[in-house]
C-alpha cells in the first residue's frame, strides 16, 4: 500500500481512536487531540488510512480536522522549568530547563523528523523567563546546534554579573547590576547591548556563555534578534490580540524613572530576578471565540505576587483555565495570587535530589484549594516520571491541548492496556 500522504490532519477527539482496520476491530492506539496524522489513503469510506508517530491505522474522518490547535509540552527537564509550544504556524520556547533533557526531547523525537530531512529546525519565538540556570542553562547548547534556527529570544532584561565586586564593571553593587534605593537600574534589552557586554566582562561564567551564544547564532544567521519584554508591551510581538496564539505580557512590571526601565528590588537578588520573570497569558482561539486560558509565570515569590496584586489593583488579568505552578510548587507564594489565578488545572514542573522539597506540600494543597471546578486537578512533572518494567525511564512529560473550545491534560500511563496509553482529563 502507498504511504504516500495526500493530506496533513489532525486528531479532533481528547483521545482519538486509530483503529487496525477500514471497519470494525478494536483500536490498536490513541493519539491525543491535536496529534499529527498524515492521510494515505481516502476512498471516501467513514474511516481514512493514516500514518501516525505511534502504530500506523484507520481513523474517523469526523475525528480528524485541519488545524492543531494549541499544544504545550510541559518537558520534564528535572528541577527547573522547559516548555515546548506548537500552533498549526508557530513553534516557540518558553525556557529551556537545567540542562540537556528539552535538547535531547526536541532533537530525538519531536523534531527527528525535520533532522533526519537534514533541515533546520525553526523555533519562531524564544522567551526566558528570567536567568536562573535551571531556567536557561538547556538553552545555551540548543543556540550552538547549527542544526536549530530561531526567530526572536524575548528576556525580562536583568543580566547576572559575577558574585565579587571587584571583577564586576565599575559601580555595580549587585550581581545584577546598580541597585539605589531599593531600584535596579542596569537592564538590557538587544543585541548589540549584549556585545557590550561581552566586551565589558565581569559577567556571570553562565550568562557569559548564554549571551555568547546568542551573538554567534546570530553571527551565523541562525537567530533574528534578542529583546527585552515588559509591560511595556500588552503582548508578544507575533502574537496579538487578532491571532489564534495570542500571549498578553502581565509581567515583569519595570518602574520608569525618567523614562528608563528600572526593577523593584525585592529585598535580595535572587528574589528580584525571579520576582521579574516573564508572566505571559496565553489564549488561544479560532474564529473569534473566547478561547482557552495558559497562565506561565516563571518564578514569581511572594514579594512579586504583592507587587503585582498591587500593580492591577481590581483588575484581575490572572484568572485562566491553565496554570504552571509558579517556582516549582516553593512554598514562597501568596494565597491571594493563587486566589486570583484560579484555574481548573495546574501543572508543577520539579525535579527529584535537590534541597528544595519542591513541590512542597502547602504548594499542592493550595493549587488544589484555589482551583475553580469540583474536581480540581494537580499535574506533577516529578510525579508523572516514573520507571516501568522493563526499567526504562518514563520522562514526566505533561501534555496540555486545546482547538479553542475544549482543552484537555494528559500524561502517559506507565503501563498501557491495549491501546489505553493516556490518563486525561477534560478541563
Ligand atoms: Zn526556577
Amino acid at each position: 500500500m502507498s504511504n504516500e500522504i495526500i493530506r496533513v490532519q489532525y486528531a479532533a477527539k481528547p483521545e482519538t481512536n486509530v483503529y487496525q482496520q477500514a471497519e470494525g476491530g478494536r483500536p490498536i492506539n490513541k493519539i491525543l487531540l491535536g496529534t499529527w496524522a498524515g492521510v494515505v489513503k481516502d476512498d471516501g469510506r467513514e474511516r481514512v488510512r493514516v500514518i501516525t508517530a505511534g502504530p500506523d491505522g484507520w481513523i474517523r474522518r469526523n475525528e480528524l480536522r485541519d488545524n492543531p490547535g494549541l499544544k504545550i509540552f510541559f518537558v520534564d527537564v528535572g528541577q527547573g522549568d522547559g516548555m515546548l509550544v506548537e500552533t498549526l504556524d508557530k513553534r516557540l520556547l518558553i525556557d529551556g530547563g537545567p540542562n540537556t533533557n528539552l535538547r535531547r526531547y526536541l532533537r530525538g523525537y519531536q523534531y527527528s523528523y525535520i533532522l533526519r530531512k537534514n533541515e533546520r529546525v525553526r523555533i519562531d519565538t524564544v522567551l526566558v523567563s528570567h536567568f536562573d540556570a535551571d531556567h536557561y542553562n538547556g538553552l545555551i547548547a540548543l543556540f550552538n546546534d547549527e542544526q536549530f534556527e530561531f526567530g526572536t529570544v524575548y528576556h525580562n532584561g536583568i543580566a547576572r554579573f559575577h558574585n565579587l565586586k571587584r571583577e564586576r564593571p565599575a559601580g555595580y553593587n549587585t550581581d545584577l547590576g546598580k541597585m539605589d534605593n531599593d531600584l535596579l537600574s542596569t537592564t538590557f534589552s538587544d543585541i548589540n547591548d549584549a556585545r557590550n557586554m561581552l566586551q565589558a566582562g565581569g559577567l556571570q561564567a553562565m550568562f557569559r556563555r548564554f549571551l555568547e551564544a546568542v551573538v554567534n547564532a546570530h553571527d551565523q544567521g541562525r537567530l533574528d534578534s534578542l529583546s527585552r519584554l515588559t509591560t511595556q508591551q500588552a503582548t508578544v510581538p507575533g502574537y496579538e490580540k487578532d491571532k489564534n496564539l495570542s500571549i498578553e505580557v502581565l509581567g515583569p512590571v519595570p518602574k520608569l524613572v525618567g523614562g528608563q526601565v528600572h526593577w523593584p528590588w525585592f529585598g535580595d537578588s535572587s528574589h528580584t530576578r525571579n520576582g521579574h520573570s516573564l508572566v505571559l497569558k496565553l489564549n488561544y482561539s479560532e474564529g473569534g471565540q473566547q478561547g482557552k486560558t495558559v497562565l506561565l509565570g516563571g518564578d514569581l515569590n511572594t514579594e512579586a505576587e504583592a507587587y503585582l496584586i498591587q500593580h492591577y489593583g481590581n483588575s484581575n488579568p490572572f484568572m485562566v483555565d491553565v496554570a504552571k505552578s509558579c517556582h516549582h510548587g516553593s512554598s514562597d507564594f501568596l494565597v491571594e495570587y493563587m486566589d486570583r489565578v484560579k484555574p481548573f488545572a495546574t501543572v508543577i514542573s520539579s525535579g527529584d535530589n535537590e534541597s528544595y522539597a519542591h513541590p512542597r506540600a502547602e504548594a499542592i494543597g493550595c493549587a488544589g484549594k484555589y482551583s475553580r471546578g469540583e474536581r480540581p486537578k494537580v499535574f506533577s512533572t516529578e510525579l508523572a516520571r516514573s520507571i516501568n518494567s522493563a526499567g526504562d525511564v518514563l520522562y514526566g512529560m505533561i501534555n496540555c491541548r486545546t482547538d479553542g473550545k475544549q482543552i484537555i491534560m494528559a500524561q502517559m500511563k506507565e503501563r498501557r492496556t491495549g491501546a489505553d496509553i493516556w490518563d486525561s482529563y477534560k478541563i
